[in-house]
C-alpha cells in the first residue's frame, strides 16, 4: 500500500515556519505583514473560503484587511478599492475573492493588481514568469503540490509526469511547475485521447478535473506518485477527490487523501506566498 502525504501535518509544519517569518520581518521592518481580502456579495462558498483566510493569517500573525462590499457595488466602487489598497504600504497582498457579481468585469479588477501584491498568481505577468522559468508569484494550489513533493523527496527531475485538467487555476500553473523542475510533461484535458493509456505512463500524476473518483487504477502506474487535487463529494454527499482512493493506494507508492491532503496546504501557501510578496517589498 502506498504511503499517505499528509498534507494536514505538512501544512502545520510550515506554519511554524511561516510564523518566525512573519516574526522575524515585524523585528527587522518595525510593521506587519499585511494582506486584504476584498469579498464582493453573499456567495455562501466564497464567505466560508474567506473566513478561513482571515482565520489563518490570524495564526500565523499576518494582518488581515477584510471588506466585505455588498451585491451591488459598483464596478468603479471595486476598482477604487482596490486602488486604495495598491497604494497602502500596509498591504503586501490582495486578494479579490471569485466570482464576483455578474455586473463586474472580474478582468478589469484583477488587472488592477499589481504583480507584486499579486498574492493569487493570476495575472499575466506572473503567469509569463512563471512560463520562462523566472522568479514570480505562482498559484497557491500548484505550488503547495511542489512543496509537498518536495517534502517527501520526490524529484520530479526526468521523470514523466502526467497533469490531468487545464486550468489556468491548476492545471496549467501545475504543468509549468512541473516542467521549470525538469520533469518531462504532458497535460490531458477532456478532448484527450487514450487517457488511461497517457495517465497509466506516468511516475507523477496529478489529477484536478472536479470529477468524483474519476481516476481508477488501471489509469495508475504501479509505484506512481498519485497528487489528487479534486474536492468533490461522492454519492451519499461525502467529500472525496477526483481520484479513487481505496484502489488507486494499493498500486501508487505515495498519495494525497482527500481531505487531508493538498487542501489544507493551499491556503498555507497563500500564507507563505504573502509572505515572500512582503520580504520582496
Ligand atoms: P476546472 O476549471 O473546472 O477545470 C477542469 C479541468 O478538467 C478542465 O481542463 C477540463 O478539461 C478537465 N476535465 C474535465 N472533465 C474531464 C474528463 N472527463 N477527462 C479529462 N479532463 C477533464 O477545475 P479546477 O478549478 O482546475 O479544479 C479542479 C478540481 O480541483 C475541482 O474539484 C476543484 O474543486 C479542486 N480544487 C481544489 C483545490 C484545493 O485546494 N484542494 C484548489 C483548486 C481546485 P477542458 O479544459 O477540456 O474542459
Amino acid at each position: 500500500m502506498a504511503q499517505i502525504i499528509d498534507g494536514k501535518a505538512l501544512a502545520e509544519e510550515l506554519r511554524g515556519e511561516i510564523r518566525e517569518r512573519v516574526e522575524n520581518f515585524k523585528k527587522e521592518r518595525g510593521k506587519d505583514i499585511g494582506l486584504a481580502v476584498v469579498l464582493v456579495g453573499e456567495n455562501q462558498a466564497s464567505k466560508v473560503y474567506v473566513r478561513n483566510k482571515i482565520k489563518a493569517c490570524e495564526e500565523v500573525g499576518i494582518k488581515s484587511f477584510s471588506y466585505h462590499l455588498p451585491e451591488e457595488t459598483s464596478e468603479e466602487q471595486i476598482i477604487s478599492l482596490v486602488d486604495e489598497l495598491v497604494a497602502s504600504e500596509n498591504v503586501h497582498g490582495i486578494l479579490v475573492q471569485l466570482p464576483l457579481p455578474k455586473h463586474i468585469d472580474e478582468q478589469k479588477v484583477l488587472r488592477r493588481i499589481p504583480p507584486a501584491k499579486d498574492v493569487d498568481g493570476f495575472c499575466a505577468e506572473n503567469v509569463g514568469n512563471l512560463a520562462m522559468n523566472r522568479e514570480t508569484i505562482v498559484a497557491c494550489t500548484p505550488y503547495g503540490v511542489m512543496k509537498m513533493l518536495e517534502k517527501y523527496g520526490i524529484d520530479p527531475k526526468g521523470k514523466t509526469a502526467v497533469v490531468l485538467g487545464r486550468s489556468n487555476i491548476v492545471g496549467k500553473p501545475m504543468a509549468m511547475l512541473l516542467l521549470n523542475a525538469d520533469a518531462t510533461v504532458t497535460v490531458c484535458h477532456s478532448k484527450t485521447k487514450n487517457l488511461q493509456q497517457v495517465c497509466a505512463g506516468a511516475d507523477i500524476l496529478v489529477v484536478a478535473i472536479g470529477k468524483a473518483k474519476f481516476v481508477t487504477a488501471d489509469m495508475v502506474k504501479e509505484g506512481a506518485v498519485v497528487i489528487d487535487v479534486g474536492m468533490d463529494r461522492d454519492e451519499n454527499g461525502k467529500l472525496c477527490g477526483d481520484v479513487d482512493f481505496e484502489h488507486v493506494k494499493d498500486k501508487a507508492s505515495l498519495i494525497t487523501p482527500v481531505p487531508g491532503g493538498v487542501g489544507p496546504m493551499t491556503i498555507t501557501m497563500l500564507l507563505y506566498i504573502t509572505v515572500i510578496a512582503a520580504s520582496r517589498s
